[in-house]
């Protein structure tokens, strides 16, 4: 099979299946893993798919399908909170809500290239480390506790707490605040 093939046989089989492991693709295909490798590099490029532990998704399922788990606490995670953690080796992964996105963050901290959060009101993608955090607000959210929002902009933060309560924060405050508090619940 040209490797032009093959590569497009991946990427279809990849987003028919959402999720493979480089393993099961060496053998499908009867080829090294490091030729697989080779054929992924240009689709991750594209951003058709995303690697993950272990293996590599379909990009569009990560977009269309409700049911993705948390990288820290497993939840399935909703768009409309999801955490975006771009890694430097250009791999990313998703975590449910700020809340889990500060608690990666410090695990893997060294390994990270970009913070992405999601504006609460607007919903649309924000840098995380610029973003206001809002915490202890009476809004439940259904995620992880202690519940974190993120917002672009400190007057959407200000006029959110007016309405359902909660104190709002820089994001290396947030950092500190939620890592003590789940030490301490331990
Ligand atoms: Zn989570
Ligand atoms: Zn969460």
């Amino acid at each position: 099979m040209l490797p032009i093939e093959r590569k497009k046989q991946i990427e279809k089989l990849i987003c028919e299946q959402e999720h493979l492991k480089i393993s099961q693709l060496s053998k499908m295909f009867g080829v090294s893993e490091m030729t697989i490798h080779r054929d992924l590099a240009p689709l991750i490029a594209e951003g058709k798919i995303i690697k993950t532990f272990g293996g590599i998704t379909c990009a569009q399922s990560i977009n269309d399908q409700q049911k993705n788990a948390c990288v820290y606490c497993y939840r399935d995670y909703q768009k409309q909170l999801a955490y975006r953690i771009i890694l430097k080796d250009h791999t990313s992964e998703i975590a449910c809500c700020a809340h889990c996105g500060l608690l990666r963050y410090r695990q893997i901290r060294e390994q990270i290239d970009q913070l992405l959060a999601r504006d609460f009101l607007r919903q649309t993608t924000i840098n995380a480390k610029k973003a206001f955090y809002v915490l202890n607000t009476s809004l439940q959210i259904n995620c992880c506790q202690p519940q974190v929002l993120t917002f672009e902009w400190m007057d959407h933060a200000k006029r959110f707490i007016k309405g359902f309560n909660g104190d709002i924060y820089t994001f290396q405050e947030a950092l500190e605040i939620v890592v003590n508090q789940m030490a301490h619940d331990k």
